[in-house]
């Protein structure tokens, strides 16, 4: 289940809507709802499916599809080692913004795939995983340890009845950590999209915030 409660929907099949417009010449859309390869890979095929609706920038309803940068998410076996992603490019001449869409499985800024990462902070990891450096773990995990205060602020500030009581629940002193936490326990985020599902919706409220 994703976890929309009491916010509108993260878009329909088709379209891929956002709550603010932007002030940046573009960015990173995250299509929830995508949530493994094969329902990517079907996608890609037809670009329609990942066609925002409308420019996040300026509303301009025509988008085309401007570059399929690839990925290479790491660390996660079902995964192939290169994923292509699509990138549209507002046809408003004077907006020009560009959107790379990414599936909930890929992190916006981070090497891994999202499932390596909440497997490898997780405190029983599991043994049949690839194992990832010691360093990079302890990172994730101090990443983990710091001040969830911003994104405690968005979600106080969305108009979600559940955002609003995790975000109670954690308080503006509380960690990322027990952000993960509050949000697993409040909603039915299924385990290896515990941290890709919370990262997005905080991304889809505020753009540009992020989880990790
Ligand atoms: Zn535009």
């Amino acid at each position: 289940m994703s976890p929309t409660i009491g916010l509108p929907p993260p878009g329909t099949e088709r379209c891929l809507d956002t709550s603010r417009k932007s002030r940046y010449r573009g960015g990173t859309l995250v299509a929830e709802e995508v949530r493994d390869v094969k329902e990517h890979l079907r996608r890609l095929a037809a670009p329609d499916e990942y066609r925002p609706c409308s420019c996040a920038r300026c509303g301009h309803r025509r988008l085309h599809v401007h570059s399929r940068p690839e990925r290479h998410p790491l660390g996660e076996p079902s995964l192939p080692p290169a994923v292509m992603i699509l990138q549209f490019r507002c046809a408003n001449e004077a907006c020009g913004a560009t959107w790379r869409i990414l599936p909930l499985f890929l992190a916006r800024h981070l090497w891994h795939a999202w499932r390596a990462i909440e497997r490898s902070v997780s405190s029983a990891p599991s043994a049949a995983a690839p194992s990832i450096a010691a360093r990079t773990r302890d990172r994730w995990r101090a990443r983990l340890a710091s001040s969830a205060r911003v994104a405690v602020a968005v979600l106080a500030t969305s108009l979600g009845i559940m955002l609003e009581a995790i975000a109670k629940r954690v308080g503006l002193l509380g960690t990322r950590g027990e952000l993960v936490e509050a949000y697993v326990a409040m909603t039915a985020a299924s385990p290896g999209e515990q941290l890709s599902s919370l990262s997005a919706l905080v991304h889809r409220l505020e753009r540009g915030i992020r989880l990790m």
